[in-house]
């Protein structure tokens, strides 16, 4: 069996999974109790948030625990927008963001709130993938609460510069909130930078635990106000009440900084197995197509430095011509990747992603999505590969 589905989720690295065991074995206690065993869980938790907030740039009073990004999203959106001193009725999004963040929007729709969801750039533009910048700018106003666009694609990995969406939200009074879920991790990710008032991500992206997850929400500068959305024992400010998931985050801590101390020598690593697994997948079918932001090809002038600026160094996402994506995964059974459809697979609608950037329903149907990751290896990529083009072959020979 080869796993080459890092977007859907991580294994859990071992010395993370030592951390986690040791907090549900030993240090067991619940960080809101008075005596020892609440004393130990609670310096563990803050001790795990001073590195998370190091790792992001933040502070650790700027950080909400949650059950993972889904949670985040809604938090921070629902959050923003049914606070009942927010006045604006205006959400401005991208097409391509995840459904953690496009439903709980829909749902704002329904309650008055007016949404534009932005389109990006189609294939043909080097830029494929991220939202169209001008008209982004265009749709942010002094009527909008808040603006919801992703960091990392889930689906074709585009990495967003968001420099000029934060400073004209920050121009006309309105939040940005960035999904950074498949970012955090694997990029460099900074909310000074990034210059954002919430930011979400989820610990199994970057091998941690499942389950858990966090919100950023800024505490400098500009007021961020949330209404709470699981109200109960006031933990976490009364801003997300509930035992907090010790074990959970403290894994979250172990995991983000084993993911920043050794991002630079993953980063070259993984974008040379994703090399490597585009250049035998397109040796073997010529007429296979790549979706989404370019990567080093012999007809395209892109650096591998290059390609890693635009688009997540382990994503690859391909069409394969007339040969649908679920009957190549039924047919290599062997190897874990994702059709194209989003990472919920319950949803039997083409990737909404695919279509944004022009791909008609059959072309999103016959594109798969690989995720490479950390325990990758060649010999996986190679034999991945070879699997795949036997298969396309005989599936080809059928048609
Ligand atoms: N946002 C993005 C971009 C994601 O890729 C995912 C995970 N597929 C989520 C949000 C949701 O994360 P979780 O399932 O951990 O809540």
């Amino acid at each position: 069996l080869i796993y080459l589905d890092h977007h859907a989720t991580t294994p859990c690295d071992r010395r993370v999974a030592a951390v986690v065991q040791r907090m549900l074995l030993e240090d067991y206690g619940n960080a809101s109790s008075q005596h020892r065993f609440g004393q130990s869980a609670a310096d563990a938790v803050h001790s795990a948030a001073e590195t998370i907030a190091q790792a992001l740039a933040a502070q650790a009073t700027e950080l909400v625990f949650t059950s993972g990004a889904t949670e985040s999203n809604s938090l921070a959106l629902l959050g923003v927008c049914q606070h009942p001193r927010q006045k604006r009725r205006k959400i401005v999004t991208a097409v391509t963001e995840h459904p953690a963040v496009l439903d709980p929007i829909r749902r704002l729709e329904a309650d008055g709130f007016v949404v534009e969801r932005i389109a990006p750039y189609p294939q043909s533009d080097p830029n494929v993938g991220q939202v169209d910048e001008e008209a982004i700018l265009n749709a942010i106003d002094d009527q909008t609460a808040v603006v919801s666009v992703m960091l990392a694609n889930n689906e074709i990995g585009t990495i967003q510069p968001l420099r000029r969406v934060a400073e004209k939200c920050h121009q006309v009074g309105a939040l940005l909130h960035c999904d950074a879920t498949q970012a955090v991790g694997r990029i460099p990710v900074s909310v000074v930078d990034l210059d954002v008032d919430l930011l979400s991500a989820s610990a199994h992206k970057f091998y941690g635990p499942k389950g858990v997850g966090l919100l950023y929400i800024r505490q400098t500068g500009r007021r961020v106000r949330i209404r709470p959305q699981i109200e109960g024992g006031g933990q976490q400010r009364g801003l997300r009440s509930g035992t907090l998931n010790v074990p959970g985050i403290v894994g979250m801590g172990e995991a983000l900084k084993w993911a920043v101390e050794e991002m630079d020598t993953a980063t070259l690593r993984i974008a040379g197995l994703r090399q490597r697994l585009w250049d035998r997948l397109k040796s073997g079918i010529p007429e296979l197509v790549l979706n989404g932001p370019s990567i080093a090809d012999a007809n395209t002038s892109i650096s591998p430095t290059d390609s890693v600026l635009r688009r997540l160094h382990g994503n690859l996402n391909v069409m394969f011509p007339r040969v649908e994506g679920e009957a190549l995964m039924t047919t290599v059974p062997t190897v874990a990747c994702s059709s194209g459809s989003a990472c919920s697979s319950v949803d039997p609608a083409p990737s909404h992603v695919l279509m944004a950037i022009g791909c008609n329903e059959s072309q999103a149907r016959s594109s798969l999505r690989f995720g490479i990751g950390r325990p990758t290896t060649e010999q996986q990529t190679d034999e991945a590969a070879d699997r795949l083009l036997d298969a396309f072959h005989r599936l080809r020979q059928m048609v």
